[in-house]
């Protein structure tokens, strides 16, 4: 029996080790941390043999495959000893893939993944078609394929860390949102590291696939243009008008393909802002490929519910508006964010930095907010970058004392915006439970 090493025991990697097991693998998990209790039940059921807090060198190193969570870096210690081995080191999704004949549509970019793969989701639901959603977002990839009953597609959202434990895998339908710097920390500081990683989203792409893109995006089309891709390009803009592909006039999206055309007025669609129109543009060039009919297309797109801590109104107190965009992890989220704004703003940020720039955002900030309340443990970065730019900067160590503090300095018509640019590790457990706690201090005041 061949063995398989997963390493670490999320959604991701206990799905690995189940569709391992049913795959005739010997299959061995092991976890740095703890193992929460529903996965080591789900395990034991299984009969697969696992370990936590901690890793047991022989037994990984002796495994002819390892399947790694997208959490452990390449740099770990045992991830560089399995490399030097010649042991293959893949991700959940390569894995998976191995077993499953169904369709994929990928999503990944640096921002809108998780928007665009709901979208894409409701959009094909809401037509008859077949499909499941997989990847980062809900039950494992891993998971679905071992429970069986495979869908005609699966909708996949890849993180540019899935993207790098995968080699064999194809997706039949590609899709590119935007690369900006984003976890650069885990790329050497390279973003031509990171620009590859997501890239890959279209290896093995044949002349019957399609690959979807954003062609505002300077750093993709520059990539662009150093490769030869097989698959049919397929590409979205709102600046210029496109015979294929989707753009937007000042009231309409539009889309032409294959000698089809469509429009959907903008005001129509449910996702505001023009960070939203790209991602309801590619997934309405999705649509197009896989031949949804017109009506079932504009029905999705404005009915969508949108997705939570994603520009999420939580509500108007004292006719202040409060959003909740705790998942803007980057400055390039943010910037979005703050152009969608046609309030005051008072804008709370902070956290921790995974290295971010901040002159992209001085100009709009400089334009739109009247008070940043910085909130993190370490806020000196954000303060130096715009004390000269917005008139009030404030401290602040806890949720409850930002809202409260933002409350205050609020007046009638302004809206508060929680978009970080930065992580939550600092004070929170992950962006969904700073987000939590921000509604839970607005439902409060
Ligand atoms: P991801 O899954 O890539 O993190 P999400 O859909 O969860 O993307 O959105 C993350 C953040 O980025 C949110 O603040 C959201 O408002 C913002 N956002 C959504 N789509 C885009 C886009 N196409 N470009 C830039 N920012 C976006």
């Amino acid at each position: 029996m061949k063995k398989l090493v997963v390493l670490g025991a999320g959604e991701s990697g206990v799905g690995a080790a189940l569709l391992g097991i049913q795959k005739e693998w010997q299959v061995f998990v092991s976890d740095m941390g703890v193992i929460a209790p529903q996965y080591k039940k789900e395990l034991k059921e299984a009969g697969v043999d696992y370990e936590e807090k901690g890793h047991t060198r022989e037994l990984i190193l002796a495994a002819d495959k390892v399947v790694k969570s997208p959490g452990i870096p390449d740099e770990a210690g045992l991830v560089v000893a399995l490399r030097q081995n010649g042991t293959p080191v893949v991700s959940e999704i390569e894995f998976a893939g191995y077993y499953s004949s169904a369709k994929t549509i990928c999503i990944t970019g640096s921002n809108g993944k998780t928007t665009t793969t709901l979208l894409i989701h409701h959009l094909l639901q809401n037509a008859g078609v077949k499909v499941q959603l997989a990847g980062n977002v809900g039950t494992s990839f891993a998971r679905q394929v071992a429970t069986g009953g495979e869908p005609e597609w699966y909708v996949i959202e890849l993180s540019s860390f899935q993207l790098d434990g995968m080699y064999d895998f194809k997706a039949d339908i590609a899709v590119l949102m935007n690369i900006t710097p984003d976890h650069l920390d885990r790329y050497d500081y390279n973003m031509q590291n990171y620009v590859d990683s997501k890239f890959r989203i279209v290896q093995n792409q044949t002349a019957d696939d399609v690959f979807i893109y954003c062609q505002d995006d300077e750093i993709i089309v520059n990539e662009l243009r150093k490769r030869i891709l097989q698959a049919d390009l397929i590409p979205f803009t709102q600046t210029e008008v496109l015979k294929q592909g989707a753009y937007s006039t000042v009231d309409e999206l539009i889309i032409n393909h294959n000698q089809e055309s469509m429009g959907i007025l903008l005001k129509e669609l449910s996702l505001k802002g023009r960070h939203n129109l790209y991602n309801s543009m590619a997934a309405s060039i999705v649509a197009n490929v896989l031949k949804i009919r017109k009506k079932f297309i504009r029905d999705s797109l404005t009915s969508f519910k949108g997705v939570e801590h994603r520009l999420e109104r939580v509500s108007a107190v004292r006719n202040i508006e409060f959003i909740n965009d705790s998942k803007a992890t980057n400055v390039n989220s943010t910037w979005y964010a703050l152009e969608c704004m046609d309030k005051k703003v008072i804008w709370i940020a902070g956290g921790v930095d995974k290295g971010n720039d901040y002159s992209e955002l001085k100009e709009l900030a400089a334009e739109k907010v009247k008070a940043l309340i910085c909130l993190g443990k370490d806020n000196v970065k954000l303060v130096e970058n715009f004390k000269d730019s917005i008139s009030t900067v404030v401290e602040t160590t806890s949720m409850e004392e930002a809202v409260n503090t933002a409350y205050h300095l609020g007046e009638k018509g302004d809206v508060v915006l929680l978009s970080p640019a930065c992580a939550s590790f600092d004070l929170f457990k992950n962006y969904m439970q700073r987000g939590d706690q921000f509604k839970e201090c607005v439902r409060n005041l």
